[in-house]
Order: C-alpha cells, then sequence, then structure tokens
C-alpha cells in the first residue's frame, strides 16, 4: 500500500508499504485524514516516533467483525494493554502500556490502510461526511474539557489560541451557556468563530483581564504565561497545548491565586459524533485544502506554515 513514513528523521512517500496483518485489529480503508499539530512536533522530535504518522482518519471497515465491514467509522487512538487497572476502568488512553496510533508503536492513517482494535472504533452516523467525520478526534478532545469542568452559564471563559484545536475548544465551551472569548492572532480565523456566534479579539488589541476559565490552546511555549496571567484567584487553568520544547515560566502564580490547573488531552468521540450529527458545531470551515496522499510530503510542509488551516490527505 502506499503510505508516508517517518523514519525519526526525515518524513517519505513510500509506493509500496507492507499493509497491516494483524488478525485481532479491525483493518480500515482510510478514506481521508487530518494532519495536526501534534504530527508536526513529531517531526520536530516529540514522543521520538517512528513509523506512518497519522491519527485523524475516517475509513470503512475491510476486515474485522462481520457486523463492521462496509461500515464508515472513526478511532480512539489510544490502544490500551486491556489488563491493566487503567484499562479496566476504561481510560485505555492512561494505560502505562499503550500503543498510541502514528504516536507511540503504532502506526497510523498517513496511508491507504490502518488497523485499529475493532473495540475503539465509532460507527460514523450517515448525516456526517466524511469531511466532517474526520475531526471526531480534535473535536473529542475538545470535549474532554467537559469531562473536567462544568462552566456555568454566567462564567466568563477565555480561550487563547485560534488554531483549530483553539476553534474547536471554544465552539465546545459555547455549547455549555457560558460567555466564551477566544483571543488569537489571525482576523481571518477569529472571523470562523465570529461566524458561529462566538466573541473574538485580536491578541494584540485585546485588554487582558481575569476570566473564570482560561483554556490554553496556543500551541506555543509562549502561551502558557498569558493564559496563566488571565486567570482569576481560585480560577481554573486548562492546558491543551502539547509542546515539544520546554516551558519555562514561575509556578508561584498559580499558589498565590490558588488556580486549578487541568491537563486535557483525549476525549469521548460518541459526544464529537453526536454533536457533529446534531450540527452543533461547525468544522468544514476550518479545512484549507485536500491533498492526495501521494502528495504528502507537500501537504506535510504546507501544514507546517503559519496561519494554515487544516489540511487533509486522501489516499
Ligand atoms: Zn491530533
Ligand atoms: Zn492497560
Amino acid at each position: 500500500m502506499r503510505a508516508l513514513y517517518w523514519d525519526g528523521r526525515e518524513l517519505s512517500f513510500v509506493p509500496s508499504f507492507a499493509a497491516p496483518t494483524d488478525e485481532s485489529t479491525a483493518l480500515i480503508k482510510v478514506h481521508l485524514a487530518g494532519i495536526c499539530a501534534t504530527d508536526l512536533q513529531i517531526f520536530a522530535g516529540y514522543m521520538a516516533f517512528t513509523g506512518v504518522p497519522g491519527h485523524e482518519f475516517v475509513g470503512s471497515v475491510e476486515q474485522g467483525p462481520a457486523e463492521l465491514i462496509g461500515k464508515r467509522v472513526v478511532g480512539e487512538i489510544n490502544f490500551g494493554c486491556g489488563k491493566c487497572s487503567a484499562c479496566r476502568r476504561g481510560l485505555d488512553r492512561h494505560c502505562p502500556n499503550r500503543r498510541v496510533m502514528g504516536i507511540l508503536n503504532a502506526n497510523g492513517a498517513f496511508a491507504e490502510y490502518v488497523a485499529v482494535p475493532w473495540k475503539n472504533l465509532h460507527l460514523v452516523p450517515e448525516n456526517i461526511t466524511d469531511e466532517e467525520a474526520v475531526f471526531a478526534e480534535p473535536l473529542a478532545a475538545a470535549f474532554e474539557m467537559l469531562t473536567q469542568i462544568h462552566p456555568k452559564p454566567d462564567d466568563n471563559v477565555l480561550v487563547l489560541g485560534d488554531g483549530k484545536l483553539g476553534n474547536l475548544c471554544a465552539q465546545v465551551l459555547q455549547l455549555t451557556g457560558a460567555n466564551v472569548t477566544a483571543v488569537g492572532k489571525h482576523s481571518d480565523k477569529l472571523s470562523l468563530l465570529d461566524n458561529v456566534g462566538i466573541r473574538t479579539q485580536l491578541l494584540e488589541k485585546w485588554q487582558p483581564h481575569l476570566f473564570d476559565i482560561v483554556v490554553e490552546a496556543t500551541g506555543s511555549s509562549s502561551g502558557f504565561a498569558l493564559a496563566l496571567s488571565a486567570v482569576r484567584p481560585r480560577g481554573t487553568l486548562v492546558l491543551k497545548s502539547t509542546i515539544a520544547g520546554m516551558h519555562q515560566v514561575s509556578l508561584a502564580p498559580l499558589v498565590i491565586n490558588e488556580i486549578n490547573v487541568i491537563g486535557s488531552r483525549c476525549g469521548p468521540f460518541p459526544q464529537a459524533l453526536a454533536a457533529l450529527s446534531a450540527k452543533q458545531i461547525s468544522v468544514t470551515p476550518l479545512i484549507e485544502e485536500i491533498y492526495r496522499l501521494d502528495d504528502g510530503l507537500s501537504a506535510v510542509s504546507r501544514a507546517g506554515k503559519r496561519g494554515t488551516r487544516k489540511i487533509l490527505l486522501r489516499p
């Protein structure tokens, strides 16, 4: 099969990569895969991954349980061992022995086929297009926040960062009825949020003030300090960016202001699919362009350009 391969130093297009043969997993024919900031972090050394990258996908099942054959699916990316205490509590994403699709010891979706444990799969409702469904994984990550924090309707919530993740976080928080403000550097990206009724501010014009809840989704190491400075005493700071580099920041304000800090990563697919099916979240305006897998190297370099919206690959 055709695939992109990352050897730890260089990304290449491989026209005849061995297709997955593991019979304990479902074999998915990839319809679309999304390039995400985490992939770009991997190409900067994050997780020391080697293999086929890609963890955002929608596809159809070619091999697996009979009831799934031919069905359109998306998949959770953490493959737990199934035996440890985390897995027994349903927290595969915290299994100490987990593999993570396209990120840790498991090949991902920048290929014609990807192997995924069948229990990780979720059927895609008919009224969701492939172009929408490919956002299920990052949207689920945004929904993870609502399993961790419970904004009240009069809470003032700040989302820092107008990239893909910031956009999805702002839209998910808006569903709670809270007062959401999104702050970012790009007026064209903020306008996507204006269009769905979310208050936005350009960072350069923003007068910092204090919020009950601040979500850091800038994807940059400077975002943390700014986010921290915007949380009211006893407020909550949610960290969504995963950055390969080191942060240098004083933690004293966390103590002095008694800030709750919440790390937030992967989340529940059923909520994401339900929201997409109910057309509560607008995702397709986030798409910049769809590339053929064969042009994957150009697609990745395009995705790495500042201000680019979501780049998708079609195998
Ligand atoms: Zn991702
Ligand atoms: Zn486990």
